[in-house]
C-alpha cells in the first residue's frame, strides 16, 4: 500500500462557520498499466458506512501492479451527515442524493454534490455507488440499470431493474453520460457487519474485472432475480417495530403474511399491522429487531416475484 501510485487528496468544498474546513477525501490508486477510470463512492447517505469499510479494504488490498488504469475511490462523500449518522446533512437538512448533479451557488448540500459531480463523475468510465440499509433496516440487492452484465458481477441474489431513479441521485450524472453504472444495497441494521464488507470487496473486485481494471475470470452466479417492482413498506404511524419473524432479504413469503407490528409507544398496543404486498413476495430490505420507526420510514422493501425474472 505504501508506494507513490497510492494518493490522498482532499477535495474542498467551503469554509464552515466554525472555521473547519469541510472538504471530501479522495483516494486514487494510479494503476501500472493503462485502462479505464473506476469511481467508487461510499456514504452518500451518512447513515450507511459499509460503503466506508469495503473501501478501506479494497484501498488496502489492492496494489498498483494489479490495476490497470486509475481507481478513485470517495469513502465519505458527505462527512457532515457521516458525523452525525444522519441520512440528511444536518445543517441544511438536504438528502445529498437527491440534489445531483448541484450547483455551486446553492445550499451546501448543493455545493457538495456539484463538487462531486463536476470533479469526480464526470470524469470516471465505470461508476460504482455503495448503500445500505441505515441505523435500523438490513438490505441486499443492486441495480441494474444501464449495464447488466456490470451489474450481475456484483454477484447478489437480487437486482431491480427501476422504471426510473429518483431524481437527483448521483448515478444521474453517470447515467446521461453512458457511464455503466451500479448502486449497491448492502448490509446496515443492528447486525454484524464483517460478512457484507467480506462479500462487498471480494465482488466489487469481480465488477473491476468486468471492467477489464483488474486480470482474470468474471466470476458468475446463476439463479439471480432481476426484479422489475419493488414495494417501500412505509408504516403510517410511528412508534416501536416489532417484527412478526425472521424475515432476512433473499427469503420468499405468499402474499397477506405480517411481516411487523407497529406498537405505540403510548399504549404499548399495536396500531399498525405491515404485510407482504403482493402475492408473491421476496424480501429486499428488513428490520430484524425491534426498532424505533418514524412515519413514512423505511421499514421494509419487498419484490414482486410475479413479474421478477430468473436470470441462468
Ligand atoms: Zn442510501
Amino acid at each position: 500500500m505504501a508506494d507513490t501510485r497510492h494518493q490522498l487528496s482532499s477535495m474542498h468544498i467551503a469554509t464552515l462557520s466554525s472555521g473547519m474546513d469541510l472538504a471530501l477525501p479522495v483516494m486514487t490508486i494510479d494503476g501500472a498499466r493503462k485502462g479505464p477510470v473506476v469511481g467508487i463512492s461510499g456514504t452518500v447517505h451518512g447513515d450507511e458506512v459499509v460503503g466506508v469499510q469495503v473501501i478501506r479494504d479494497l484501498w488496502r488490498s489492492l496494489s498498483a501492479d494489479q490495476i490497470a488504469g486509475t481507481l478513485v475511490m470517495m469513502p465519505v462523500c458527505n462527512p457532515l451527515s457521516f458525523e452525525a449518522l444522519s441520512r440528511n446533512t444536518p445543517l441544511d437538512m438536504l438528502d445529498l442524493n437527491r440534489t445531483f448533479p448541484g450547483s455551486d451557488e446553492g445550499w451546501l448540500t448543493e455545493r457538495i454534490s456539484h463538487a462531486l459531480a463536476s470533479k469526480f463523475l464526470n470524469q470516471i468510465d465505470y461508476y460504482i455507488d455503495i448503500h445500505a440499509g441505515g441505523t435500523f433496516p438490513v438490505v441486499d440487492y443492486c441495480y441494474s440499470i444501464n449495464d447488466e452484465r456490470f451489474a450481475r458481477a456484483f454477484l447478489s441474489q437480487l437486482l431491480y431493474r427501476p422504471k426510473q431513479m429518483y431524481p437527483g441521485v448521483s448515478a444521474s450524472v453517470t447515467l446521461a453520460r453512458g457511464v455503466p453504472t451500479v448502486v449497491i444495497e448492502l448490509g446496515g441494521g443492528y447486525i454484524g457487519q464483517a460478512e457484507y464488507i467480506a462479500r462487498g470487496v471480494r465482488c466489487i473486485r469481480n465488477m473491476l474485472r468486468a471492467a477489464g481494471m483488474l486480470e482474470g475470470d468474471v466470476e458468475t452466479r446463476t439463479g439471480q432475480i432481476a426484479l422489475n417492482e419493488l414495494k417501500v413498506m412505509r408504516p403510517k404511524n410511528g412508534g416501536l417495530c416489532y417484527p412478526a419473524g425472521d424475515h432476512r432479504p433473499g427469503t420468499e413469503w405468499p402474499g397477506g403474511v405480517a411481516l411487523a407490528e407497529i406498537v405505540s409507544i403510548r399504549t404499548f398496543e399495536p396500531i399498525e399491522v405491515i404485510e407482504t404486498p403482493f402475492e408473491q413476495n421476496i424480501m429486499v430490505l428488513n428490520r430484524n429487531c425491534v426498532t424505533r420507526v418514524n412515519p413514512g420510514d423505511y421499514a421494509f422493501m419487498v419484490g414482486n416475484m410475479a413479474n421478477a425474472e430468473r436470470l441462468d
